[in-house]
């Protein structure tokens, strides 16, 4: 549905380029080697073709080598200007080509770039094996590290300094040889097997479709479900049949609404089933693999597990410390689930109806008790929720808190027709970075929603100023409305714009500690405490206008708004806690051989005493975030990590009296937003708000605590 317009856009500027150069032909055919001339350094990705990647990974993997080699062999006494400095400066080619590939490679991929993605990803990680395990590089490193109280650094570069060391020792640089070899061995494979584990969720996703044929499978549905599944259906090439895909925001309102409850558990069943189904797709053994090689990992790096290993370098330290605040939260949320269970059941019973709930009914009844309830209902609402109002209220906050604006730049380049482009400016008008906005669901794009660096900010190589991408799957409005999204939509539009802050507002000189380079149970307090400012009455009243009628959001829908936040909650923590300690197992395990990963879940699920009607919110053979890249393994407890931080956080603008307070605003952008990884994590925190968090305002905030 997209590729034609930008072949054809492609076609064009490579003619272009071709005449205005004179550089040899290889050269001038890949816009990926020639200097980036388009304003504010944007990729030019209205030239780049999938067949330029190779020859600019060969060349810029061997720069990276080169410039590597350049700085390990020298034979001058360290120093942070011959070694740590010229590291930080290096690889830059490989780390700009990374970037822009991998951007496609989950926005806008195809079965050529898939093909590339396949036999890159394990040699990217032996190339970055080979760096971090070289000798002589680390030698220099330890070196320095041992001197650094007497080599009169700066803050920022002790920080710098002392990141490199740990990670070149965390990547293997005091194992022998053998080791080394073996531990260059398991990277490459992680490389390849996370990569065939995502691209099989891919497949999974794009073989579902469920058309619904005629008005009786419509049933239940209202028009704004109607409307874009009308839509979804004419992008796939069905054009007047309504089309529900595994997208979350298309199947979900499927979900909440169909009366039909014999499709809602086809579809839900294949959305469960991702990556379990026999096959080609099939995910389970590399899930096996994966966890095997993780566990022989973390013990040639002398711990007993991969969960002891990660979590060591995160905030938690610990996985007792998880396991406490999991546990903690887990029987409240239990208990939770339990009673908003009964509310159901007893709904499933007013109609009439003799069957006992399932996990394809939880969310279309819970529909119906919050409205029956609150007199609350998503259609109600979705009218006041336009896309480009969202976007212009997460700008908004933006500008109240850090005095940010917000240039659209319609001219700058993009990777698919829907991206949007816009610079991003500070009050004194200077440029700041500029935030590529791509928020429709479409078949080469991969579920879910992320933000994602094409540049980092820093000062090393001059003021480079930042480019961030987030990126939604959010379904369209029927043809001539604009796109309505759902509160959770929403609040998920305003955390990737909290990422997206965060790596735009970076002030830091040094790239590795730029932005969202933090701890994983770290980098989602600045996403998820921008979730707050859209609940406030000042976001919402001035944003949330109905699309036909254009009238404000009535105040009696906002108290009944947020009267409803705390329904519902005991399931949303349950799914979500139930993968975080199945997360948080797997990655405790001494060893993995012959690991079921289906009958591991359903064993950690009996012993945790998961409600039989609630599934978890990734079930592990489409778990992505422990699986794909590892960014997540052992670490997505670091979302309710990170909540008792953002709510914590959030209690600071309240204690003030005023949600934008200036002051308080002037802290969270120095200590938080635009700090990087300047400081440890916790002290970053203390210094924003003056002491560590403690759960009560998360507890609270879900409602699970008086
Ligand atoms: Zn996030």
């Amino acid at each position: 549905m997209s590729a034609k317009p930008r072949r054809s856009a492609a076609a064009k500027s490579t003619t272009r380029t071709a005449v205005r150069t004179k550089k040899p032909a290889a050269a001038r055919a890949n816009p990926l080697l020639s200097p980036w001339r388009a304003a504010f350094g944007m990729p030019p990705f209205g030239t780049i073709r999938p067949a330029h990647f190779r020859p600019a990974f060969t060349r810029a993997l061997a720069d990276s080598r080169r410039e590597i080699d350049r700085i390990a062999r020298a034979k001058s006494r360290p120093t942070f200007a011959n070694t740590i400095a010229p590291l930080e400066k290096s690889s830059r080619a490989l780390t700009r080509v990374s970037r822009v590939f991998f951007s496609l490679a989950s926005a806008d991929t195809n079965a050529e770039l898939q093909a590339i993605e396949r036999r890159l990803s394990p040699k990217l990680a032996a190339h970055w094996s080979a760096v971090m395990l070289d000798p002589k590089l680390f030698r220099r490193i330890d070196d320095l590290f041992q001197r650094r109280e007497a080599l009169a650094l700066d803050p920022e570069q002790a920080r710098v300094l002392e990141r490199h060391h740990t990670s070149f020792v965390r990547s293997g640089a005091r194992l022998d040889f053998r080791q080394k070899k073996r531990i260059a061995v398991i990277n490459q494979r992680l490389a390849t097997l996370g990569t065939h584990f995502a691209q099989n969720i891919l497949a999974d996703e794009q073989a579902f479709k469920l058309v619904l044929d005629g008005g009786q499978d419509l049933a239940g549905l209202p028009e704004f479900v109607r409307a874009a599944a009308l839509r979804t259906g004419s992008d796939l090439g069905l054009a007047g049949k309504h089309v529900v895909t595994l997208a979350r925001s298309s199947i979900e309102p499927f979900l909440q609404f169909s009366a039909r409850r014999g499709l809602r558990e086809k579809a839900f069943e294949a959305w469960t089933r991702r990556g379990e189904n026999a096959g080609a797709h099939d995910n389970r053994k590399i899930a096996e693999e994966i966890i095997t090689l993780r566990a022989e990992q973390a013990q040639l790096l002398g711990y007993a597990t991969f969960a002891e290993f990660r979590l060591a370098d995160a905030m938690a330290k610990t996985p007792a410390a998880v396991r406490d605040l999991l546990d903690e939260v887990w029987q409240a949320a239990r208990a939770a689930a339990g009673k908003e269970r009964d509310l159901l059941q007893k709904a499933v019973e007013r109609e009439g109806q003799n069957f006992r709930l399932e996990a394809w009914d939880w969310r279309h009844y819970a529909e119906k008790v919050r409205k029956a309830e609150f007199d609350l209902d998503e259609s109600e609402i979705k009218p006041y929720l336009q896309l480009d109002r969202v976007i212009a209220a997460a700008f908004d906050t933006a500008r109240r808190l850090f005095g940010l604006s917000f240039k659209e730049r319609p001219e700058l380049p993009r990777y698919h027709p829907d991206v949007r482009v816009w610079e991003v400016l500070d009050r004194q008008r200077s440029h700041v970075g500029v935030f590529l906005g791509d928020y429709f669901a479409r078949p080469s794009k991969r579920s879910g929603a992320w933000m994602s660096g094409l540049r980092s900010q820093q000062r090393l190589a001059g003021d480079i100023r930042p480019i961030v991408a987030n990126v939604m799957s959010f379904t369209r409005g029927a043809d001539t409305d604009p796109a309505l999204l759902s509160f959770d939509d929403a609040r998920t539009l305003f955390h990737e714009f909290g990422h997206a802050l965060h790596g735009l507002l970076s002030d830091v000189t040094y790239p590795s500690i730029a932005g969202t380079a933090v701890a994983t149970d770290f980098v989602e307090l600045p996403s998820q405490l921008y979730e707050h400012w859209l609940l406030t009455p000042e976001v919402l009243k001035r944003f949330a206008v109905h699309f036909r009628t254009g009238k404000r959001m009535p105040d009696a829908l906002l108290q009944r708004l947020e009267a409803a936040r705390k329904f519902n909650q005991g399931f949303a923590t349950v799914e979500y806690v139930a993968s975080a300690l199945a997360d948080l197992e797997l990655h405790s395990l001494t060893s993995a051989a012959g690991l079921d990963i289906t009958q591991f879940e359903r064993e950690i699920l009996v012993r945790l005493g998961m409600p039989r009607e609630i599934v978890m919110r990734h079930r592990l053979p489409h778990f992505s975030h422990v699986f794909s890249s590892g960014g997540y393994a052992a670490g997505y407890y670091s979302y309710m990590w990170s909540e008792v931080m953002d709510a914590d956080a959030f209690g600071a603008f309240e204690a003030a009296g005023n949600v934008f307070d200036r002051k308080t605003a002037r802290r969270l952008k120095e200590f938080i937003y635009a700090a990087g990884n300047r400081r440890d994590p916790a002290e970053a925190y203390v210094a924003f708000r003056g002491r560590l968090p403690t759960s009560g305002a998360m507890l609270k905030k879900r409602g699970l605590a008086a």
